[in-house]
């Protein structure tokens, strides 16, 4: 039983997830698998052929190159479910939890492991009071009754604000938006910064653990989780967040039909704001098409500033595929208005590079957002404004400006 995984819980979904493991762990998978399954099914169980869906994919982390695993597991209103079949005796997994001492290392100091037992209903239990908490916030955010419209296309400001007089070099902006473009034919320019990505496991349900989003889109898919827990619809989670450029080179390379996938360097996941959410009904994506969960994810997503990328009477315009699972973060006054339009990010940035910009007032905000395409290599910034910019990816950039 040397190198034995510790089989405290955290531990379990540290070692398997958190970490990314050593290339030389992989010799050690059918190992860790055999581990794996006796834990949750109990001593005895593991060698009648449950089956748990373990991975490992190349990865990078701050420790250097190594492997991932990756395992299916659901996150059901906050417990965490591992995805196998037929495991006879979970009660004993209990047991046999608490045979070892947890290990010290603590990774996650918001999850401080105290005790020997399991946490499984200490976790559950902050998760619900952080669902809770995060449903106080969606509501007091105002839901879509108090939007108000009145929008414009012009290059003009709003009445009372300042004209952009600040001149700004393209090649030193921070981009701060969220409507770059990526699609068939547009590829992410530059890859996302890890350092914006959070994960998001322990927040919302999620399909494997590490699962990881840009910070706004992350708080808002949590949020959405959240309104959706209210109307019932319970058992929703999230099956793919970012990917970097492996992960979509695999997919892409081991995809079956290509009409819903893209090449790498050209899906949204890479974005770290694309998120697919199905439900633990519908867990694989074409079940979703249909389901009252898709209908409602479309209807009120916007509210959150999360849009369905390819909506089904697009698929000429996105190149892509019906998608009722895949959302995108373009942030709530875009996705309003977009929503609004009905157009997707492609007809969007396309309006707003053909009227040059536009203004519209929306929960009790006013928003100038204005296309430009860089002369002399810079683009024009308010000053005295708070203001997002966004590389289109088409060469312009869209700065929101508001107040
Ligand atoms: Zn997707």
């Amino acid at each position: 039983m040397a190198n034995q995984v510790s089989f405290d819980r955290w531990a379990v979904f540290e070692q398997a997830f958190r970490q990314t493991a050593k290339p030389e762990h992989a010799a050690g998978l059918d190992d860790l698998k055999r581990k794996l399954v006796q834990y949750f099914c109990g001593n005895g169980a593991g060698s009648s052929g449950h089956e748990v869906d373990i991975t490992l994919t190349p990865a990078q982390s701050k420790n250097g190159a190594g492997y991932r695993f990756v395992f299916v597991l659901y996150m059901v209103r906050g417990r965490p479910v591992i995805h196998y079949r037929g495991c006879p005796d979970l009660e004993r997994a209990k047991d046999a939890a608490t045979q070892r001492p947890p290990t010290p290392r603590r990774r996650n100091p918001r999850n401080p492991r105290k005790s020997q037992k399991p946490q499984w209903p200490k976790m559950a239990g902050l998760l619900l009071l952080l669902l809770g908490a995060v449903s106080l916030w969606a509501f007091s955010l105002g839901g879509g009754d108090e939007m108000e419209a009145a929008t414009e296309p012009t290059r003009e400001p709003p009445a009372g604000f300042p004209a952009f007089t600040v001149e700004a070099n393209v090649t030193e902006l921070t981009d701060t938006g969220y409507l770059k473009l990526v699609n068939r034919t547009r590829s992410a320019a530059t890859p996302t910064d890890p350092a914006q990505l959070v994960e998001v496991w322990e927040d919302i349900p999620v399909r494997a653990i590490y699962i990881t989003l840009r910070e706004t889109a992350a708080t808002a898919v949590i949020a959405l989780f959240a309104a959706a827990e209210q109307a019932g619809h319970t058992d929703l989670f999230v099956a793919s967040g970012f990917r970097s450029e492996d992960e979509q080179q695999n997919i892409y390379q081991n995809a079956v039909d290509r009409a819903y996938v893209l090449p790498p360097g050209h899906s949204e996941h890479q974005l770290g704001l694309a998120v697919d959410i199905l439900s633990s009904g519908n867990q694989s994506t074409g079940g979703m098409a249909g389901t009252p969960e898709a209908a409602w994810l479309a209807e009120h997503a916007p509210a959150f500033g999360l849009l369905l990328s390819y909506p089904y009477e697009k698929q000429n315009i996105t190149g892509v595929a019906y998608e009722p699972w895949h959302f995108r973060y373009v942030g709530r006054v875009h996705a309003w208005y977009m929503g609004r339009q009905n157009f997707v990010l492609e007809e969007y940035i396309n309006y707003l590079q053909r009227v040059g910009g536009t203004t519209t007032t929306f929960d009790g905000r006013t928003y100038y957002i204005l296309y430009q395409q860089p002369e002399g290599g810079t683009i024009l910034v308010p000053e005295g404004l708070d203001f997002q910019v966004s590389s289109a990816n088409t060469g312009g950039y869209i700065v929101t400006a508001w107040r």
